[in-house]
């Protein structure tokens, strides 16, 4: 199915759906192609007997499995768009079909427009699942050019090489030590600016929506988010009262590091609640008025990204150990959902 610029492997669902006989089935899609919802209905009402409800929660990855809540309502079947699987995340209450929308866009000119940009020959090419179907052409290009393209392999919760989540750069990590700078593909600067703080490697933006080319913005944003965790670790030097923070999301998991943190926590005569949230926003968290810094095990981006949204700080784990002393600012790393 084609919904321009993407290709969406719906027929794949399609099948399923047809083999095994699945009755009433979820559809959750990205936000960002959430307003398509009246196409993806009618093409499977149109090609399957199911009954199709759309998830109107938001879905910004593949770690968000639904599972016991639609399981109760007795779907059978979930749909997520717009996604690549993430390999290690695979305990699933219902059986779910990840579908990635691939977008083949004409890189040529933007690459062109980089290549004056780059750092050196050596570079690492990195792109979102959107884009991993250019990765191919834009390797052959740019080697083309002179330059010896190195695309690295991630851990066990990246599906393909070259691919990055906003929560794991291992396959960019992975070939850090070979590559002079890394040329990622993709839009927006989420993924980039992730990249750029775990590789700390100069890294350029290659946007082939709207052919821009970007560093020196991405540098400026990159110092200017440093500076508010900075603050953040700062706002939290005397805190009392913790707040440790799971996902109930099954890809977002990360249970034992939160227990680890209460003892960490505890050893240092902290007081601490852990609380287990599924859909974060920061009103959710205004109920917790005494907690003075909230610690967040779940999405690394929770913290970072919307820091402006939170009037009580949220750390990632590493950042907590800066404050608690068993860590140097120097020794300042990005929070990653590793293997
Ligand atoms: Fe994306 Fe966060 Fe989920 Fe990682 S944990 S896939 S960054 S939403």
């Amino acid at each position: 199915m084609k919904i321009t610029p993407y290709e969406i492997d719906l027929e794949k669902a399609v099948a399923l759906i047809a083999e095994k006989n699945y009755k009433l089935v979820v559809l959750q899609i990205p936000e960002g192609l959430k307003i398509h919802y009246p196409k993806f209905v009618e093409f499977l009402e149109e090609k399957t007997n199911a009954e199709i409800i759309i998830s109107a929660d938001p879905c910004y990855g593949a770690c968000d499995v639904l599972s016991s809540d639609y399981k109760n309502l007795g779907v059978d079947f979930v749909i997520q768009i717009g996604h690549n699987k993430i390999p290690s995340v695979d305990k699933f209450e219902i059986p779910t079909i990840f579908l990635n929308a691939e977008a083949e866009l004409d890189a040529s000119k933007v690459i062109e427009k980089a290549i004056p940009m780059l750092s050196g020959k050596k570079i690492g090419l990195v792109t979102t699942a959107q884009h991993l179907i250019m990765l191919d052409f834009c390797e052959k290009y740019l080697t083309e050019k002179g330059f010896k393209i190195f695309i690295g392999k991630g851990d066990s919760r990246i599906e393909r090489a070259g691919q990055i989540l906003g929560c794991n750069f291992s396959s960019a990590r992975s070939i850090a030590k070979d590559v002079d700078s890394f040329l990622f593909i993709g839009s927006g600067n989420f993924h980039a600016l992730g990249l750029l703080i775990s590789t700390k490697k100069p890294v350029v933006v290659c946007d082939p929506y709207t052919n821009e080319v970007r560093k020196k913005e991405l540098d400026d944003l990159k110092d200017m988010i440093l500076r508010q965790r900075y603050g953040a670790i700062g706002r939290s030097m005397n805190a009392k009262i913790f707040g440790i923070i799971i996902s109930t999301k099954l890809g977002q998991q990360r249970k034992k590091l939160a227990f680890e943190i209460k003892e960490k926590l505890k050893l240092k005569q902290k007081k601490c609640y852990i609380l287990a949230i599924n859909h974060f926003s920061a009103s959710v968290l205004e109920s917790f008025r005494k907690i003075d810094c909230f610690v967040s095990t779940g999405c690394p981006r929770i913290a970072v990204d919307d820091y402006m949204q939170y009037k009580v700080p949220i750390v990632t784990p590493i950042e907590l150990d800066i404050i608690l002393g068993f860590k140097k600012w120097g020794e300042y790393s990005f929070d990653e959902i590793l293997e």
